[in-house]
């Protein structure tokens, strides 16, 4: 496969920032792929742009196409995206991608891969698979938000409050509507300030504290339960990394009736929580450098749940040696994905590979500044990753799990395939 032609483009992200869009041309069509941003970034991510500004790095991709399509770059197999990254690395040798910026080695790099399924008569999922019987990722949905996503004030510390629901895809998607519409009802009725707003995810914005709200996630729980029979599991976002500097600071008081928590007694505060509010997943419960706290956090929480995941975001960064690090000293049972946290879908790859080798569940995710792009439901299906993360509402977020569901009846239906 070939590329003929390109076109890169800056786009606004749902955040009104500016971002990229990149689209190519090969004699099978056209393939586009635009990078949302993040806004509680781990330090340890790639540049999501040049250190010089978005400008830059729209000036660096249209140099990287022009030269694929001047040099008849052939591009056949996963592995071919080597060529791309060989460009890049000339033009850029830092770790980080600090002078090209990771949306810009993401989004060509996607194109492409697109452009090579279609080239074989594939959808990116199908091109991407490794196994015979795909399945759906289960949707892991954020009702009710806080920390830096949520601008207004009093708001909870805990970035997201989320449902999981395992669940097979069509009917989870549905039941996190659900759940919605519930979170919705309570926040009407226990939270006098409340008026329907949402955050950067269309997450419901809230004057409640943390407790107050996990309170709220366990009667949407029960509702669900009563009224539909199927049983969500419940989590959330800590995104410590914003809540700490020296301590972890909360603004109201959490435990013990103190605001400020050593590690030990954050670690302490989080298994209270996992047990009183039988949670299932609690992502960045730490700050982004802390391994050896979550490693304790690990050994508490083992012996209170079986179940609970341990995730890490801003912990690892979707970055190989930092999950080396992680598997090493058993500092997780569960890691996010983000494919521009690393930029390279080579490195991505070799970074889930490792997590599923040690036993790791994944998470695909989007970021809190997305865009209409659905490449990460593509690589949810195609390379098995059992949990996506991309909010329940909102066109950016149903660009996602809109496809899924496309995906699933493709996958599924025993109709004429129309899909
Ligand atoms: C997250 O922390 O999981 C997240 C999606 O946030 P952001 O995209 O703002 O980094
Ligand atoms: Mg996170």
């Amino acid at each position: 496969m070939y590329v003929e032609d390109f076109d890169v483009r800056k786009i606004l992200n749902s955040r009104k920032e500016e971002t990229i869009a990149v689209r190519i041309k090969t004699k099978d069509g056209t393939f586009e792929t635009s990078a949302p941003s993040g806004k509680s970034r781990g330090k340890n991510e790639v540049f999501p742009f040049s250190s010089k500004g978005v400008e830059t790095s729209l000036q660096f991709a249209r140099a990287i196409c022009f030269k694929i399509v001047k040099e008849r770059i052939s591009f056949e197999t996963f592995q071919d995206l080597e060529k791309i990254e060989e460009i890049i690395k000339r033009l850029d040798n830092t770790t980080r991608f600090e002078l090209v910026g990771g949306n810009v080695v993401y989004t060509i790099e996607a194109s492409i891969l697109k452009a090579i399924a279609a080239s074989q008569k594939k959808e990116l999922w199908e091109f991407l698979l490794e196994e015979n019987k795909p399945k759906l990722p289960f949707p892991i949905g954020n009702c009710i938000g806080g920390g830096k996503h949520t601008n207004e004030k009093p708001k909870p510390d805990f970035q997201e409050f989320l449902v999981i629901p395992i669940l097979q895809f069509n009917e989870a998607y549905f039941v996190n509507l659900q759940a919605y519409k519930e979170a919705k009802r309570l926040l009407l009725e226990k939270d006098k300030f409340f008026c329907g707003k949402t955050n950067d995810e269309r997450a419901f914005v809230t004057s409640l504290a943390n407790e107050k709200v996990l309170e709220l996630m366990l009667e949407i729980k029960k509702r669900i339960s009563e009224k539909f029979g199927r049983n969500i599991e419940i989590g959330v976002d800590v995104a410590a990394t914003f809540l700490y500097e020296k301590k972890y600071n909360y603004s109201t008081s959490v435990f013990l009736n103190k605001k400020n928590l050593s590690e030990e007694e954050q670690i302490n505060y989080i298994c209270d929580l996992v047990e009183k509010y039988d949670l299932f997943y609690v992502e960045d419960p730490l700050h982004e450098e802390d391994f050896d706290g979550f490693s304790e956090l690990m050994k508490k929480i083992k012996k209170i749940s079986r179940k609970t995941l341990i995730v890490a975001d801003d912990l690892v960064c979707t970055n190989y040696h930092r999950l080396e690090k992680a598997i090493k000293k058993k500092s997780i049972n569960a890691l996010i994905l983000k494919p521009n946290q690393r930029g390279s879908l080579l490195e991505m790859k070799k970074t889930l590979d490792l997590a599923k080798k040690n036993g790791i569940v994944t998470i695909i995710s989007h970021r809190s500044g997305e865009t209409y792009d659905s490449t990460i439901a593509h690589l949810a299906v195609g390379w098995q990753i059992p949990f996506i993360k991309a909010g329940i509402l909102g066109k950016e977020r149903f660009a996602k799990l809109h496809e899924l569901l496309r995906i699933e009846r493709k996958i599924f239906s025993s109709r004429e395939k129309i899909y």
